[in-house]
């Protein structure tokens, strides 16, 4: 499982990088993206309370 962000709805909060710097990171552009990882098993916890603190529901994780 990975980490995505749809860019045409993300507003560029942030909070998913703070929730789970491993995982999201923002990009030049000022909004976010899902870095090409593979989601370890001790990281899907923060993966999950990034997804949740999405206000615009921008993160999906597959
Ligand atoms: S939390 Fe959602 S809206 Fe905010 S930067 Fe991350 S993906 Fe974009």
């Amino acid at each position: 499982m990975k980490a995505y962000v749809d860019k045409e709805t993300c507003i560029g909060c942030e909070n998913c990088v703070n929730e789970c710097p491993e995982l999201f990171e923002m990009e030049d552009d000022g909004l976010a993206v899902g870095k090409d990882l593979e989601i370890s098993d001790d990281l899907m916890d923060s993966a999950n309370s990034a997804l949740d603190a999405c206000p615009v529901e921008a993160i999906s994780i597959k």
